[in-house]
């Protein structure tokens, strides 16, 4: 059935529900210093993990409301056992026109062959630096040739469309940018690189470490002579650019030029708690609610309602308080952090 002649339903500001983030683990094997900078982390329950049938039950509410686009994230979601699976079923569900994966890659290279055979669509590789040094450095762990692996191995397959994101962090891999670019020509993906967040609690964030887009286009414009913006559909997070050679980059500016007025984008946790925006503190069980045994319009309604009162803007709303003046800290504080893990980012999905 084509999306475009599904019921949609819109928010209070008129924004449909068309993509979903599907965290299938708050587990990592990376501790990313943006991410996860802390020593011990509250973990969700194992019991109140749902399982694939439950995400695969929750996902066709969601199709039913517009959403045609699912991406399984985490956490590393290569640590769940049997991705494929999960993706199997999904697939079953014929609203969903494209399944996405975003990884760390470290897991990559040994489940590609049965993520492709399982019908996934796209992958996305998550690739800070090529420095096995700094890499060590950013994510303390010493993973880095695995990652690489990982990237390889996409090629041998029949995937299409790979994509590496890049947070750009400067003082860091800002003298990385380039290089990064020619290593994504070499195993034919696109890179994309993300503005620096202040999101999820602790996450080491300061103003001085963002590397904003206008300071990328100038580092790569020095390099590379006239880069060309390539005009895009509203909702993609993603500004494309070509550089004059025909290659392709993207930025993701979502630190100095948030893209809230066009955000598709519903989050469920690994437990079944749904957020309608990546900064937003309060989120709603669908957990209890689907193992209760609420009926399928039931739940549909509850979806449609909670998605009809969405107001979320985080990104802006967090752009303005730089008026107000610069900040230091992260927006929440880890002793809250230590009681919701909810809102750290490695639970919720990136
Ligand atoms: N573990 C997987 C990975 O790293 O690809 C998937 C989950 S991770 C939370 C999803 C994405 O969020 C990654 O590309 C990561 O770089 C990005 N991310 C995490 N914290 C961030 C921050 N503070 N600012 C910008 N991007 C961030
Ligand atoms: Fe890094 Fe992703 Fe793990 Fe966060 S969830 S620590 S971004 S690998
Ligand atoms: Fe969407 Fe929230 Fe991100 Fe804005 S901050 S783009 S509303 S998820």
């Amino acid at each position: 059935m084509e999306s475009d002649s599904l019921p949609t339903v819109s928010d209070a500001f008129g924004r449909p529900l068309r993509s979903l983030r599907l965290s299938v683990t708050d587990r990592c094997n990376l501790r990313c210093n943006y991410c996860m900078p802390e020593e011990n982390y509250v973990w969700l329950p194992r019991e109140n993990l749902l399982s694939f049938e439950e995400m695969a039950t929750l996902t066709g509410y969601f199709t039913d409301l517009g959403v045609d686009k699912v991406r399984l994230t985490g956490g590393e979601p290569l640590l769940r056992r049997d991705l494929p699976r999960l993706i199997r079923l999904l697939l079953q569900n014929r609203q969903i026109t494209e399944i996405a994966l975003t990884t760390n890659g470290i897991l990559l290279a040994d489940q590609i062959q049965s993520l492709y055979e399982a019908g996934l669509h796209r992958v996305t590789v998550s690739l800070d630096t090529l420095r096995p040094e700094r890499f060590r450095q950013l994510t303390r762990r010493d993973e880095h040739a695995r990652v690489l692996e990982g990237i390889e191995s996409v090629g041998r397959t029949g995937f299409t469309g790979l994509k590496l994101d890049t947070v750009a962090l400067r003082g860091f891999n800002d003298d990385e940018l380039v290089a990064l670019i020619e290593f994504g020509r070499h195993y034919h993906a696109e890179v994309r690189f993300i503005e620096y967040m202040d999101v999820g609690g602790a996450n080491e964030w300061s103003p001085h470490k963002v590397l904003s887009r206008a300071a990328m286009l100038e580092t790569l414009g020095r390099h590379y002579g006239a880069i060309d913006p390539i005009p895009e559909r509203g909702s993609a997070p993603a500004q494309r650019f070509r550089l004059p050679d025909g290659a392709t980059f993207g930025i993701i500016p979502s630190t100095t030029t948030p893209f809230c007025s066009t955000c598709d984008r519903s989050r469920v946790t690994a437990d079944g708690m749904w957020y309608r925006c990546l900064y937003a503190t309060a989120g709603t069980d669908l957990r209890k609610p689907l193992r209760d045994g609420l009926s399928a319009d039931d739940m549909r309604a509850f979806i449609r309602a909670g998605w009809e009162a969405r107001r979320d803007r985080g990104a802006e709303e967090r752009k303005a308080l730089e008026r107000v003046g610069p900040r230091e800290a992260g927006l929440i504080g880890i002793d809250r952090l230590r009681e919701d893990p909810h809102l750290e980012m490695h639970a919720r999905g990136g």
